[in-house]
């Protein structure tokens, strides 16, 4: 076996080239394909087995029985083979029979074969066939031998699909299914659209894989790699993203990777093994796609994915096939279908026209949803073949609220969503009408409504909602939008920015709430991963530790809000020594700047979150050190209830209108009260009716919720009577009923609580 897997492929593949420029039948190209493979990897048996009927069917075989061709068939799942094609991944065993997978088929006689190692045959990203190769001698294939498999296995694609001889390979020119169809997705931006289906990408369909001149292909990916800078150092210089913030940022990330000697050196490789530029880039994108789904790391996966964003706009460029569809322009209302989008791919549209988005991938961190929300643009993630049920042109209705879309609806259904979509609207126009109106109860009390935010553009919600200011900015999504650290000067850019926008309109800014879910490559536990993130090393615990980051935070802070009251709030406060530890780190820096002479905040007031149950037993102690306390229910109730807010089986489990969550919030109230300390929930919690209701009801005053919900929860006060509720919601608690949700509900029922 040749000692590098270029070496190993090249030789290979410049044998393969000669047998697919022959004339000769599909299947005898295929019998000489095994004969060659089985040659130059040493091999005993070397098989081609392809999906045809939904079942991969042996096509070819050097070394088994040829009496097993077209007859030894195996399901997806099923054996070694039908397992390498479900998972699209290679397999490499000393042992075959060992593996639970394996499924002894007689006919082909491979009981005398010890050594088994298999690799997909992928084509538009999924398994088609595999490629296998086995040995009598139990020995483990190297990896540069699975490396020269994998990049045949490439070839062979190319081959199959021109010959026809699988499942799928003409399916471009099928016609899709008319039938009308709803698809299920995660919601990641709410909303409603409608539109026209528009794929992102056009598929680049790759026609060469195997180079006629090395020499040759490396120009081109060197022409491409020089234009694909320069397409991101231009997208710098518009305007979208020379205004900073975190489109800067992700622009950084493009940056790095573009730049990335690792991943031209690979594309090189992969050259040099004997693919085009073409089929170099795939192959590198392949492995790197085999490499995201061994990532259990969400934020990793994030990386990885504008990593593929740009690998795709090396592809356009060096096939020349350069459109995407936000470069053709987008002619109606559309709707955008993507496997994933990088945010800077999405806002290359244009946004009159782009209604809604739907992803095969994408999660709530990504930058991509990010952006969209920032764009005000509903996106549905998460839907499974989307590509594939979805055709080009398809009217789609997109109800990410419910968390469907219908593609080619009936006329019925169409009816029924406009219905919906109409009052969705007019609910809106009506909550934007009470902008301007306060939200008091109706017996006149004045709640305290805010916002929560945390990216730049989140800053203009306070004009669109008429919020009373920034309850919770959560500073910890500059850091998780950023591929390294963010330097003082730019957290302090973005905090000076923030308090402009706000302008007399307090903005409460959380220290970094790093850890948990929210993982930074750049900033890793040195003890390895935690099996209890949420309850690890993280927020305050973190930020004590490391001290350097939280000083510069502080001092960022003080100087941005320089000649204005600052807001700082400490998250994750578990104990009162805490508070004081961080508190005293923002004196020390407060101190420090006085001695230069710089100009400081007006005053600086310091609030706690309670989010931890244990700190509320050590209120006494720490209310009079407080300005103000902010519950976040979201952590509170995941450590009430000892259930992962993250975990989707838990997620209906535990009701926020629990007698249990609402006791302990409420003896809380009077304490704060007692002390003069500003009581807010700025948990998830407060953003929906009945639950803020509730909350309003055992005299919490000041809520600071998602943008999007400060209309509904204003109707909500506007229409409550706060002495009828503060009565009544405590004597509820005192003797609960056995569901206490049903109760409230008939409560807001029966005195015309506006629900919406
Ligand atoms: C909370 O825990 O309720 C909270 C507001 O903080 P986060 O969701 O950022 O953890
Ligand atoms: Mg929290």
């Amino acid at each position: 076996m040749p000692v590098s897997a270029a070496a190993s492929a090249r030789e290979i593949l410049v044998r393969l080239h000669d047998v697919m420029a022959a004339r000769t039948t599909a299947q005898a190209k295929l019998n000489q394909v095994v004969q060659i493979i089985g040659d130059a990897t040493a091999s005993e048996v070397c098989s081609i087995y392809l999906l045809r009927e939904g079942v991969l069917e042996l096509f070819a075989t050097q070394g088994l029985d040829q009496a097993a061709v077209h007859v030894t068939r195996l399901a997806m799942g099923e054996g070694l083979v039908g397992t390498i094609a479900e998972e699209s991944e290679p397999l490499n065993l000393d042992e075959a029979a060992s593996h639970p997978d394996f499924a002894y088929r007689p006919e082909t006689g491979e009981d005398k074969f010890h050594s088994f190692a298999g690799v997909p045959i992928i084509r538009r990203e999924r398994a088609v066939g595999v490629l296998c190769v086995q040995h009598v001698e139990p020995r483990r294939y190297a990896d540069v031998e699975i490396e020269a498999l994998q990049t045949v296995a490439m070839v062979l694609a190319e081959l199959i699909a021109n010959a026809d001889l699988i499942d799928g390979a003409t399916s471009a020119s099928r016609p899709a299914p008319q039938a009308p169809m709803r698809i299920e997705g995660l919601k990641l931006v709410d909303g409603m659209a409608r539109g026209l289906a528009v794929f992102h990408q056009p598929r680049i369909t790759i026609e060469h894989t195997v180079a006629e001149d090395t020499e040759a292909e490396r120009h081109r990916v060197y022409a491409a790699f020089d234009r694909m800078r320069e397409q991101i150092e231009r997208m710098s210089a518009q305007a979208e993203f020379g205004m900073g913030g975190e489109h800067e940022e992700v622009l950084q990330t493009y940056k790095m990777f573009a730049y990335d000697e690792g991943w031209s050196r690979r594309i090189n490789e992969a050259i040099d093994s004997g693919l085009t530029a073409e089929a170099a880039i795939e192959r590198v994108q392949q492995r790197t796609r085999t490499r995201m789904r061994q990532i259990d790391d969400p934020l990793l996966a994030e990386r990885m994915h504008d990593l593929e964003d740009l690998a795709n706009r090396l592809l356009r460029i060096v096939s020349g096939q350069m459109g995407t569809a936000a470069q053709m322009g987008l002619r109606q209302d559309s709707i955008l279908i993507a496997r994933n989008l990088g945010p800077a791919e999405l806002l290359e549209y244009d946004r009159r026209r782009l209604k809604g988005v739907i992803l095969e991938e994408g999660s709530l961190t990504a930058h991509v949803t990010i952006v969209a929300r920032a764009m005000g643009v509903p996106v549905l993630g998460r839907v499974r073949d989307v590509r594939r049920l979805v055709s080009e042109g398809d009217l789609l209705l997109l109800d990410v609220t419910a968390g469907t879309v219908f593609a080619r609806p009936t006329p019925a259904i169409e009816e029924s969503f406009e219905a919906k979509l109409s009052l969705s609207q007019k609910r809106r126009a009506s909550f934007a009408a009470l902008r301007e109106l306060p939200p008091t109860t109706l017996d006149g009390k004045r709640i305290t409504l805010m916002v929560n935010a945390g990216l730049r553009d989140d800053v203009a919600a306070l004009d669109l909602t008429g919020a009373d200011g920034i309850g919770l900015f959560r500073t910890e999504f500059q850091f998780l939008v950023s591929a390294t650290l963010p330097q003082r000067e730019r957290q302090q850019r973005l905090y000076r920015d923030v308090l402009d926008a706000a302008g007399q309109r307090p903005v409460i800014f959380r220290t970094v709430d790093i850890g948990g879910d929210k993982v930074l490559p750049y900033l890793r536990d040195d003890s390895g991963s935690e099996e209890n993130p949420a309850m690890g090393w993280r927020a305050l615990r973190l930020a004590l530790e490391r001290g350097g980051l939280m000083k510069a935070q502080a001092r960022a802070l003080i100087e941005a809000a320089a000649g204005r009251t600052l807001n700082v709030m400490f998250p994750m406060v578990s104990e009162p020594w805490e508070y004081e530890e961080a508190r005293a780190l923002f004196e020390a820096q407060h101190a420090w700047l006085a001695q230069r002479g710089r100009k400081l905040p007006s005053d600086i007031r310091y609030g706690a979150m309670l989010e931890v149950p244990a700190l509320a037993e050590m209120l006494d102690v720490l209310l009079p050190r407080l300005d103000f306390l902010s519950v976040g229910t979201n952590d509170l109730t995941q450590f009430l209830f000892a259930a992962d807010r993250a975990n989707p089986k838990l997620a209906e489990r535990y009701d926020w209108l629990s007698p249990s969550i609402l006791r302990f919030l409420s003896r809380i109230v009077g304490p704060a009260r007692a002390h003069g300390v500003d009581l807010a929930v700025c948990g998830e919690m407060g953003g929906r009716a009945l639950e803020a209701m509730a909350l309003i009801g055992i005299g919490i005053d000041r809520l600071s919720i998602t943008p999007a919900a400060v209309g509904p929860i204003k109707a909500m006060i506007r229409s409550l009577d706060h002495a009828k509720l503060t009565h009544d919601v405590p004597a509820m608690l005192a003797t609960p009923p056995r569901d206490l949700r049903a109760t409230l509900a008939a409560w807001a029922a029966d005195h015309q609580v506006e629900l919406n």
